[in-house]
């Protein structure tokens, strides 16, 4: 696709960033980011048009790409400056994982979908963003071999807070985490402060399933 078929959702772009500032996102460097990204490149062909509205879509195999206040809201909420490495369990669309790419020095995404990563794998080379790896695994033990990450954001609903992922963020660090039951979660935001844990609930939230080890069971 050309980059003047991609300026026809510019107008648009800059409607789903406006209210997002009116819903509460302040951080100008996430908003700016937003308005440059083509969220229409990350939904189905079918669904383009609904791109740009603040709503959750599908994405295939029962998933769902989120909402762009949620993805701003959590990103805002990790407090990236640039310099971070960051993990991201959850990869789905790759969007959360591209607005992350725009704000950090590494993003290392997690997918247990093979068909979901290997999508997100081909966008991810078609807009250039070279700092991110994917990966096929079970993200709720998070990535050992990559530890520890100054910034985690966890994409899907926990039952708790995976314990590999606390052990893997960074003195510091900051992860972003929906926790609770199959139908409603609470966004958490927790920082590691002298090797503890520290937790502050942000607000209600909805996802699909975290599913692994330290997560949901499958099916
Ligand atoms: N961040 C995504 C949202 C994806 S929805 C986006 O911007 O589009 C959550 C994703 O988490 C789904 O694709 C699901 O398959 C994935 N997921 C669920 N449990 C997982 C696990 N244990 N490890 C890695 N990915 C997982």
């Amino acid at each position: 696709m050309t980059a003047d078929a991609d300026d026809q959702w510019a107008p648009r772009r800059a409607a789903m960033v406006s209210l997002i500032r009116a819903m509460g996102v302040r951080d100008q460097r996430v908003l700016s980011v937003m308005a440059a990204l083509p969220r229409h490149r990350f939904v189905p062909g079918n669904l383009r048009d609904a791109a740009y509205e603040d709503g959750a879509l599908p994405i295939g195999l029962g998933q769902t790409i989120s909402q762009p206040y949620m993805v701003a809201a959590m990103t805002e909420a990790l407090a990236l400056t640039g310099t971070e490495r960051v993990l991201e369990i959850g990869t789905g669309s790759g969007y959360q994982a591209a607005v992350l790419a725009g704000l950090a020095r590494e993003v290392v995404t997690v997918e247990r979908l093979p068909e979901l990563a290997d999508r997100a794998r081909m966008r991810f080379a078609e807009l250039g963003l070279n700092n991110i790896t994917a990966h096929v695994a079970d993200g709720t033990v998070g990535v050992p071999a990559l530890a520890p990450f100054d910034a985690i954001l966890v994409s899907a609903g926990a039952p708790a807070v995976p314990e590999p992922l606390a052990a893997q963020l960074a003195e510091g660090g900051r992860l972003v985490i929906p926790v609770g039951g199959p139908r409603v979660q609470t966004l958490y935001r927790y920082r590691k402060e002298d090797g503890e844990m520290k937790g502050e609930a942000l607000f209600d939230c909805l996802f699909v399933p975290l599913v692994g080890r330290h997560g949901w069971p499958a099916g």
